[in-house]
């Protein structure tokens, strides 16, 4: 059995965005197990960007942030190594809040979901598209775009993992998907392997006639995972009754002083739009109805995905960093074992 742990903490909040030295790399020794623990041998983790939020500051974080010297928090997909738990037995996989390290002593609370054995999803697509993930996307569409047939819906951050799944799954529902990321590259595989309709960067020219070009009949649903001064520009775009399921601000993450405020905000009354915040989190109960439809999807290939997948525990700050700044493609992953 395995002696040691190595461990990424949280040491302090940053200063925009966030620093190596912001967190500390540790060894540490794995405990002997007592009844009803079990050691979980952690093979991949999700880094999110809701991790950022975690570590606090700025002016949206108040309550958020982690204790200097704990864990990082976040999901794993582990195996487990070793059991004294009665539900739970050596080799099974198993997903849940493990945290940023190669070992997790657990009593079992904190495993979310056991990964079935099947020979056509992937195991790491439990961590991203068939995970929080995809769900997240399935909810906030089903639950608040609502979007039907033939409608158009467009995507923020679409080259991601959350962004590229939702603008395929409303394309598996039959609307129109446009999709938003940065750059010429990102924009082609958006389009070219993802399928979306059309997909405007936001760091080119003028974001609205882009998508005034790629949507001339309006938008009716856009996910947002943006906030700030995106929304802003879409919000003339939007049709009368459009909907906005606000999956997250990945432009205010990092943001120290003064919040974007938006200013369209009188387009909400004109065009009667719906904006809602949610977290997948709400809709736990629709989760397996969820996966259901992502796992036959991916199984079918109408759902594609692309990982980013760094290698180590030890390169786990760097990948974070490197995912706020945009430089993963699809889902970021750390491969621990
Ligand atoms: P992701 O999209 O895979 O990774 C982040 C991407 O965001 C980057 O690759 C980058 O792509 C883009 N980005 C970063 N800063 C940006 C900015 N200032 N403006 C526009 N785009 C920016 O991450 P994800 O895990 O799929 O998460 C996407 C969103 O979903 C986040 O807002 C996250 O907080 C949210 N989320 C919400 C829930 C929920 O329960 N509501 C659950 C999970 C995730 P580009 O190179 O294209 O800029």
């Amino acid at each position: 059995m395995p002696t040691m742990n190595t461990q990424v903490l949280f040491r302090r909040t940053p200063a925009g965005l966030p620093v190596t030295d912001d967190l500390e790399i540790v060894e540490t020794e794995i405990p002997e197990l007592n009844a009803g623990a079990l050691l979980i041998e952690n093979s991949y983790l999700s880094l999110d960007p809701y991790m950022r939020m975690l570590m606090g500051g700025g002016w949206m974080f108040r309550g958020y942030a982690m204790e200097s010297g704990q864990v990082m928090a976040g999901r794993c997909l582990g195996v487990v190594a070793e059991s004294r738990h009665d539900d739970f037995k050596a080799g099974d996989r198993v997903i849940g809040s493990f945290g940023w390290q190669t070992h997790t002593v657990s009593d079992g609370s904190d495993v979310e979901f056991r990964v079935p054995p099947r020979d056509d999803i992937p195991v790491t697509a439990y961590l991203g598209v068939c995970g929080t993930n995809g769900l997240t996307a399935w909810a906030g569409l089903k639950m608040i775009g609502a979007p039907q047939s033939g409608e158009t819906v467009a995507v923020s951050a679409a080259a991601g993992s959350v962004g590229s799944a939702a603008g395929q799954i409303a394309s598996a529902w039959g609307c129109r998907a446009i999709g938003i990321a940065g750059g010429a590259e990102k924009c082609g595989i958006v389009t070219g392997e993802f399928g979306f309709d059309a997909c405007c960067d936001y760091k080119g020219d003028n974001l609205g006639e882009q998508l005034h070009a790629a949507a001339p009949g309006g938008i009716d649903v856009y996910f947002d995972n943006v906030g700030g001064e995106m929304l802003d520009t879409i919000l003339p775009l939007l049709n009368r009754g459009g909907r906005v399921p606000v999956c997250g601000v990945l432009s205010q993450y990092n943001a120290s002083g003064d919040y974007y405020g938006v200013r369209n905000t009188r387009l909400i009354f004109d065009k009667q739009l719906r904006l809602q915040g949610f977290l997948v989190s709400a809709y736990r109960e629709m989760w397996e109805e969820a996966r259901a439809e992502l796992v036959d999807l991916v199984a079918t290939g109408r759902l594609r995905y692309r990982e980013t997948i760094a290698e180590g525990i030890r390169s786990a700050p760097e990948a974070f960093i490197g995912m706020l700044q945009g430089r993963n493609l699809g889902k970021q992953l750390v491969r621990i074992a």
